[in-house]
């Protein structure tokens, strides 16, 4: 038989080795910085348009390429970072692998201009999908630019898979967080689009991070430091209080990189434990430095994940030394260990006629209270007006009809409601209880109901926000003294692009400025004290399209409102408020499922109970 084995031809190699260097436009990024910060540079810039499709470009003032190393930098396995194997063990760099100019050759229109310090004069080069343009001389200044255009042109099935500018945009300012948190030595520079998103000078890291992060972020900063045989730990964990929804503001560096761990992530969440309600991450920005012959960063081709010798002992560690700074700052004990069990106050549903809602603070949660149980399993209390306010100001009694007919529901398909061949049926609800805080149980003729009522106020809040978000004039409460709160410019600019569906569901906004968003009105269902914590939630449900994308802006945000309002496991529902839940949930057009698509409650005839004797 002939011979049938060829190498591949080298653009060709460098297209299929592209596809694991660059996955999207914020590979290309990461890229370029690290390979800036290992030039030794004081000054990074980064020029970013249109998502990165069109443009990316880094510029910095390292070290320089001599006229040969400019031309051998877009070959493969070509680095001056590492000579042998051995190297590996002791890497100082964030590159090694010699891969990643030429990768990202391969697939864009790239052109380089770079100049060592001590050289006249400068060499510029031009690459298209790995075929040389030109090569000449050029007066430039010390460092390197390289800009990136055109990403994927010669891969269509790649760039139509990318997302929109938006989306891509989120993922480049994510990794320019962490390079930037990485080294707040260097000062960075950032363009989209022609105008400045960040331009954070050399710093410290606690004014680094107030730089990525804004003003705001400084008051929650309580440091920690430790240094054992194993490992030097620096950095800041966030205040219990200010902990989020969303995980934006976890940070892990080893060695000065950026990684993911999820197991030592688990260790700081331990150390947390108790001191953070359920459903929500503590932000922290730790740096560990350990002996780069100890860990292994090569096990994953994009390097956010790394191998350590000994991740047992560095678990107890970390847990341990989060824990001395939690207390040492005096946050553990400045919060409030004791409360008296008499002064709380249940749920209560009635006098729903009210027409205006007073703003209410949850006095009554205490997260030690049963720190010892699991804490997703913990209670909590609220006020009796949280929960009634949740309706003031919504016409629609219990029981009387409401009229959803121009509405569309996610659930439409979805028909078989209990009750459907006997309407009177829920008139006979008279008796209900919880059942562990979680359930609401009630007997109906046929036998029994156990009602989820996390998901049953999901779908009551749902329908209703449907309702108000599609109706021309939204139900909204203007607040007598504007609420100002602080966001990232990441958070901001998201802000903006859902501003509009926002105040289709009765929220006002004043000024959107760089750090912060003025707060005029609220929609009539949330008190004030729970606007930051919604907002945070819409976001992240925004992020991460949890809540999907099938239907409208306004469903989804419909769905994410009821998400983050609704009662929780773990709320206490008194007799009234049981009732008026299930009768608010048989009031509504879909009372089978959640707007998640979850079960909202299950029935067990009689016929069941008698076959279990
Ligand atoms: P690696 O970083 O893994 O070595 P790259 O493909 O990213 O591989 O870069 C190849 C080589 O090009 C680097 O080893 C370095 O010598 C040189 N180089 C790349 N970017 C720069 C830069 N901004 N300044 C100076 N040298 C650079
Ligand atoms: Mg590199």
């Amino acid at each position: 038989m002939a011979d049938i084995i060829k190498l591949l031809p080298d653009h060709v190699a460098n297209q299929i080795a592209a596809g694991e260097v660059v996955q999207r436009p914020a590979s290309v990024v990461k890229e370029l910085l690290e390979n800036a910060i290992d030039a030794g540079a004081s000054t990074i810039k980064l020029i970013v348009k249109e998502g990165g499709k069109t443009l990316i470009q880094v510029v910095d003032d390292g070290i320089g390429m001599s006229v040969t190393d400019a031309r051998l930098s877009f070959e493969r396995h070509a680095t001056s970072k590492i000579q042998s194997a051995e190297d590996l063990f002791k890497l100082g760099t964030k590159g090694f692998r010699g891969e990643a100019l030429a990768s990202i050759a391969a697939i864009a229109h790239v052109e380089m201009q770079t100049k060592p310090e001590q050289d006249e004069i400068g060499t510029h080069l031009k690459i298209e999908g790995s075929k040389i343009i030109f090569q000449e001389t050029c007066a430039t200044p010390k460092g390197t630019s390289i800009s990136v255009k055109h990403l994927f042109f010669n891969i269509p099935a790649r760039r139509n898979f990318l997302k929109s500018n938006q989306v891509e945009l989120r993922h480049i300012t994510d990794e320019f967080h962490r390079v930037a948190l990485a080294h707040p030595q260097i000062a960075f520079q950032y363009y989209y689009n022609g105008s400045e998103l960040f331009n954070l000078p050399s710093s410290n890291l606690r004014q680094r991070i107030v730089g990525v992060f804004g003003t705001r972020a400084n008051q929650k900063l309580v440091p920690v430091e430790e240094e054992t045989q194993v490992v030097k730990i620096s950095g800041f964990i966030n205040k219990p209080e200010f902990a989020k929804k969303s995980r934006g503001e976890q940070f892990f560096f080893v060695n000065n990189r950026f990684i993911k761990s999820p197991y030592l992530n688990h260790a700081i969440v331990a150390a947390f434990e108790g001191l953070i309600k359920s459903g929500t991450h503590p932000g922290y920005f730790l740096y560990l430095d350990v002996d780069p012959g100890s860990i292994d960063i090569n096990i994953h081709p994009t390097k956010t994940e790394v191998k350590f010798d000994d991740e047992h002992t560095l678990y107890a560690i970390i847990r341990s030394t989060v824990k001395h700074s939690l207390g040492q700052f005096s946050v553990v004990p400045a919060l409030d260990f004791e409360q008296d069990q008499n002064l709380e106050v249940p749920y209560s549903y009635t006098n729903k006629g009210a027409e205006i809602p007073k703003v209410e603070v949850d006095s009554a949660y205490n997260p030690f209270a049963e720190s010892k149980s699991n804490t997703a399993q913990m209670p909590r209390k609220k006020s009796t007006k949280g929960w009634e306010s949740l309706y003031v100001g919504l016409e629609s009694k219990v029981g009387q009809d409401v009229d959803f007919s121009s509405l569309s529901f996610e659930s439409e398909t979805i028909t078989g409601s209990v009750f459907e061949n006997d309407e009177d049926e829920l008139l006979s609800v008279s008796t209900t209880f919880q059942l562990h805080r979680k359930y609401v149980v009630t007997t109906v003729r046929s036998g029994m109901l156990i009602i989820d009522q996390g998901r049953a106020h999901q779908r009551v809040l749902y329908e209703r926000f449907l309702k108000h978000g599609t109706s021309a004039d939204a139900v909204s409460q203007q607040l007598l003294f504007p609420l100002e709160l602080s966001f990232t410019k990441n958070e901001i600019g998201e802000l903006a692009l859902i501003k509009e569906d926002l105040h289709a569901l009765g929220f006002a906004f004043g000024e959107l400025n760089d750090e912060s968003v003025q707060i005029k009105g609220v929609p009539v269902s949330m008190t004030e004290t729970d606007v930051a914590q919604v907002l945070d939630q819409l976001l992240t449900d925004f992020r991460e399209q949890t809540v999907g994308e099938s239907f409208s802006q306004t469903d989804r945000l419909s769905k994410s409102l009821s998400k983050a309002l609704a009662i929780k496991t773990g709320d206490q529902l008194d007799q009234d408020s049981q009732l008026a839940l299930v009768n608010d949930l048989f009031a509504c057009k879909e009372t089978t499922v959640s707007p998640f698509n979850k079960r909202i409650y299950i029935t067990i005839t009689e016929n069941d109970i008698s076959n279990k004797f």
